[in-house]
């Protein structure tokens, strides 16, 4: 483990690392919990970090 304390995921499609200024959307998730969307600069998508 490095700082991936800082982070808000992985891109499930690249494995980058998505890094909070890149969130766009936080929402909540029918289990209560935030969910969020990224946008990855690698794929240049917008993705769930996980
Ligand atoms: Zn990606």
């Amino acid at each position: 483990m490095t700082s991936d304390s800082t982070i808000l995921g992985r891109c499930p499609d690249c494995g980058a690392e998505i890094e909070p200024y890149q969130s766009l959307i936080e929402f909540e998730e029918a289990d209560g919990t935030t969910g969020v969307f990224a946008e990855c600069y690698s794929c240049d998508e917008v993705v769930r970090p996980e």
